[in-house]
């Protein structure tokens, strides 16, 4: 065929060249080629022939008509015209099992006569139709040779046996209802495992081994209804050189008919399609193994499959990491899983799915969207691409485990390393800034470590290794038997250690060292080392001992004046105080004394009014009072006491610094001369209203003489011995109120009256206008009517004093709650700022040149302030220097409880 093929041009051949011929009549032609018996092939409707040599010498033979190869026969030629009939009959179109014998002779000229039975049957062409007619030509003895047993039940000339002797294709005929194997090729005898010797036996007597499989009763069956068989995969097991083994084919039983259409016979076709079969099962089982694998996976795996990575397979345990339910199976991922969008793991699934390579990653962070929330995990990844079964698209084999914890476990542990040495660090500033020393003395080996700092305040070279004894050298021989003591007493109580003590530096210079330490105990509980730190603590000794040294001075100074000092907290009462103050309480000077002690040598007449002065103190922050004390030896004594109370930040009173006076000295000689002064102005009063009495008669008499230069003078004498006796009434007063003897008379009466005629009184005796700018409601008042007009005259009397240069004095009462206000303003000299808190003190003038031309004592406002405060009332002043005063002082409208 080769030859055939080759030595042709086929351009133009409406078949194309060989190479695009239909594969059923290239099959053919090689049977063709390689068949020892004349064949011959009519290829399609044309009946394009092809025939082999064996063919060719037939034809010659009987002088036949010899066709051109690959060229339509011409019909009415005499051997075409015999098997014309016959391959009208194999219809083109459906009938491919076909096939029709006949006896045909060729006679040559020289040869005797020869008969062949010529077989023609249909060659399957493109889809169901036929493509052609197979003849052969079979020479009669070598069939009857080879059919003889059969001839009496078939008529074996009619069949095309060498077709299918020379078939690749497993190929075999039965014939008869015993299912003797008439045919049998040799690719089927193959497949068996049997030879020829099987041909002319019965299937069962062939096949022993079918026995107890469905064939031969599938074949009856055909037999039995004409219905053709066609199996697919079945599995059939063949005896092979005495062994059973298992195959799987496709194939036909298909009926055979005679003329009459009689079934005699059974072809049967086969394909093995053992290595496919056992090669899917294979791919089938190892994907079975991979989802069972995938589904029993403890760790969270997932299947995705092709480039959109549909998501065909998910254990629970992923699905639990994703969040999600088994409906995302079949979806794409990234529908299934769409917080994965904008994530960078889709970009690396598309990666390892091009490229097949394996991404490992750990610890990688995803956010997943878990009930809703959006969670931060890290997970160890694999992503790997696996083939999958033959024709469908590769997989991606996900496994992500959870490593969270872990994570956050070791972030937990690295925050807290770095918290450490954030604190270390803070801690060796802290000891530096503190200029402190730390250390470690082993005590098995007396090895010290220590830093710079320890060594400087050793006075040690820096960076030289240290010894604990290095440091007991440098300890003053007279503290080091006490320093190891204490840290025997350390070790042996497992106490805190603490000494201070002195070295001597290599310099010969003191310093103080102060040290602290623990001591700390190995497993057995043996002491293994000391740690702590040590200060120099040499400058604040010295400037201890200076504060102590300056004390000392302030002390004595404060001694000699007689002035105690003393601290009290004011939480816990604990008083400190210097050695004065037992002393000036009557006690000897080391006498342990508290607050509360103190507090009951107050003398009981003057106790309330100390106890008010300490409470005002509370809110005023400045705590005085003079008053007398009854010592613990029974002495009475004045003390004066000033302190200052100290507050915190949320002005809670915490301190009171202050000091103690002994006044007793100069009371009693204020007393002395207090009384002095009483009997003097008491003394003069008498004679002073003599004088005034003959001032008067001597006054009259001059106006009735019309003497009016004697009138003048007597005038004038009398307005002086005026003013002598108020000057004496005032000293009366002070001596009174000093005495503790000033009286009062209460009554009710009306403020306004009172003030108005006050007014009226005063006006009589200056040119400036007293304007009265307002006036209360209707106010009656309990209070003494007279003393009370006594310190509006003076207040009165004052500004008109106090302010020469200007014209009027405004006098204002106005209601205040529970009390009646009363001020008088001036637009006088002023008083200084510095000068406001005394006004109200004994004997207090304006030190001023100006103001020391302005005649008075300074008892007036002492008395006014006195009178008011006895009544519960107030009395205050506000004043600017030079621009003018005003003193205003308030009446309760009520009787204070007694
Ligand atoms: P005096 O007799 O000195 O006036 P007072 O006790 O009445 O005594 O007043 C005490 C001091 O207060 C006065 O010496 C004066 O310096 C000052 N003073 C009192 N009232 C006024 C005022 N209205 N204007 C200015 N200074 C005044």
């Amino acid at each position: 065929m080769e030859n055939l093929t080759k030595s042709r041009d086929w351009s133009g051949f409406v078949l194309g060249s060989p190479e695009e011929w239909p594969l059923s009549l290239r099959t053919s032609l090689s049977i063709l080629v390689h068949s020892p018996f004349p064949s011959a092939i009519l290829w399609g409707r044309e009946l394009y022939c092809f025939y082999n040599s064996a063919f060719k010498q037939l034809l010659l033979l009987a002088n036949n008509y010899i066709p051109a190869q690959g060229l339509p026969v011409e019909k009415d030629q005499n051997f075409w015209h015999t098997v014309q009939p016959f391959i009208t009959l194999i219809s083109y179109g459906n009938n491919k099992a076909a096939s029709f014998s006949q006896t045909v002779t060729f006679k040559s000229n020289e040869s005797p006569e020869e008969r062949y039975t010529i077989t023609l049957s249909a060659v399957p062409g493109e889809g169901k139709q036929t493509g052609g007619v197979y003849i052969t030509a079979m020479p009669e003895p070598a069939l009857n040779a080879r059919v003889a047993v059969l001839a009496s039940r078939t008529d074996l000339e009619q069949r095309f046996v060498d077709f299918i002797a020379a078939a690749p294709i497993p190929i075999s005929v039965y014939v008869g209802r015993e299912m003797t194997v008439e045919v049998a090729n040799d690719a089927i005898l193959a497949a068996w495992g049997k030879d020829r010797s099987v041909i002319g036996k019965t299937f069962r007597e062939a096949l022993p081994e079918m026995e107890d499989q469905p064939f031969y009763s599938i074949l009856q069956e055909v037999y039995r209804t004409g219905i053709p068989y066609h199996g697919t995969g079945a599995r059939v097991d063949f005896k092979i050189n005495g062994k059973m083994e298992t195959f799987f084919y496709d194939f036909t039983y298909t009926p055979l008919r005679d003329r009459n259409g009689n079934i005699y016979g059974i072809v049967n076709t086969g394909t093995d399609i053992t290595r496919e079969v056992l090669a899917k099962k294979k791919a089938e089982e190892n994907e079975q193994l991979l989802r069972s694998l995938v589904q029993e996976a403890y760790v969270p795996t997932s299947l995705l499959q092709g480039p959109d990575h549909i998501i065909i397979l998910a254990n629970d345990v992923a699905l639990k990491l994703w969040g999600k339910d088994a409906s995302i199976i079949g979806k794409r991922i990234i529908d299934g899983v769409p917080e994965l969008e904008g994530q960078p793991y889709m970009r690396i699934l598309d990666h390892v799915y091009e490229t097949g390579i394996t991404y490992h990653g750990a610890e990688n962070r995803v956010f997943m969207e878990v009930d809703g929330v959006l969670k931060e995990l890290f997970v160890n990844i694999i992503y790997k691409r696996l083939v999958a079964a033959e024709g469908a698209e590769p997989y991606i084999l996900c496994m992500g485990y959870d490593v969270s914890d872990q994570v956050r476990v070791r972030k937990k542990i690295q925050e807290n390393e770095r918290e450490l040495q954030r604190t270390n660090q803070q801690l060796a500033i802290a000891l530096e800034a503190g200029m402190l020393g730390s250390y470690e003395v082993f005590l098995k080996t007396g090895l010290l470590e220590c830093t710079d700092q320890f060594r400087a305040n050793f006075g040690l070279p820096l960076g030289e290794t240290v010894t604990f004894n290095d440091v007991l050298d440098l300890i003053v021989p007279e503290d080091r038997d006490a320093v190891l003591a204490s840290i025997q007493s350390a070790i042996d109580k497992n106490e805190h250690y603490n000494a201070e003590y002195r070295i001597k530096w290599h310099d010969g210079a003191l310093h103080w060292i102060k040290a602290s330490g623990r001591v700390l105990y190995d497993i057995k509980e043996n002491p293994e080392k000391i740690v702590g730190v040590a200060l120099n603590i040499t400058d604040s000794k010295e400037a201890i001992q200076k504060t102590i040294e300056s004390e000392q001075r302030l002390n004595m100074a404060l001694d000699y004046t007689g002035t105690a000092t003393f601290d009290l907290n004011l939480v816990t009462k604990e008083l400190i105080y210097s050695n004065l103050l037992p002393e000036i309480f009557g006690y000897a000077s080391n006498e342990k004394l508290s607050h509360a002690t103190l507090r009951a040598h107050i003398h009981e007449e003057d106790f309330l009014r100390v106890e008010k002065a300490f409470q005002d103190a509370m809110v005023t922050g400045t705590y005085f009072y003079e008053a007398r004390i009854v010592g613990f030896d029974k002495v009475v004594r004045w003390i004066r006491t000033q302190a200052r109370v100290i507050y915190d930040s949320r002005k809670n009173p915490q301190r009171m610094l202050g000091t103690v006076l002994d006044i007793t000295r100069s009371k009693n000689e204020q007393n002395r001369k207090d009384e002095f002064i009483g009997i003097i102005s008491h003394e003069l009063r008498t004679p002073l209203t003599s004088i005034k009495a003959f001032g008067q008669f001597l006054h009259q008499q001059t106006l009735n003489s019309k003497d009016e230069t004697s009138s003048g003078l007597l005038q004038k004498m009398l307005s002086q011995v005026d003013k002598l006796n108020v000057l004496i009434q005032d000293l009366l007063d002070v001596t009174k109120i000093e005495g503790g003897k000033m009286k009062f008379h209460y009554s009710d009466f009306d403020f306004n009256k009172l003030v108005n005629d006050v007014i009226e009184e005063v006006q009589v005796t200056t040119f400036k206008k007293i304007i009265l700018t307002n006036t209360a409601g209707n106010v009656t008042i309990p209070g003494d009517r007279n003393r009370v007009e006594q310190v509006l005259i003076n207040l009165l009397t004052n500004a008109i004093k106090y302010s020469p240069d200007s014209d009027r004095i405004l006098v204002d009462v106005h209601n205040a709650e529970g009390s009646v206000i009363c001020s008088v303003t001036d637009s006088g000299i002023g008083i200084a700022k510095e000068s406001l808190p005394f006004v109200f003190d004994r004997f207090f003038r304006e030190s001023d040149e100006r103001s020391h031309s302005f005649p008075g004592l300074g008892l007036g406002l002492y008395i006014s302030a006195e009178i008011i405060h006895r009544q519960n009332g107030k009395i205050w002043v506000t004043s600017t220097k030079g621009k003018g005063s005003t003193f205003s002082f308030s009446m309760p409208l009520h009787h204070p409880p007694a």
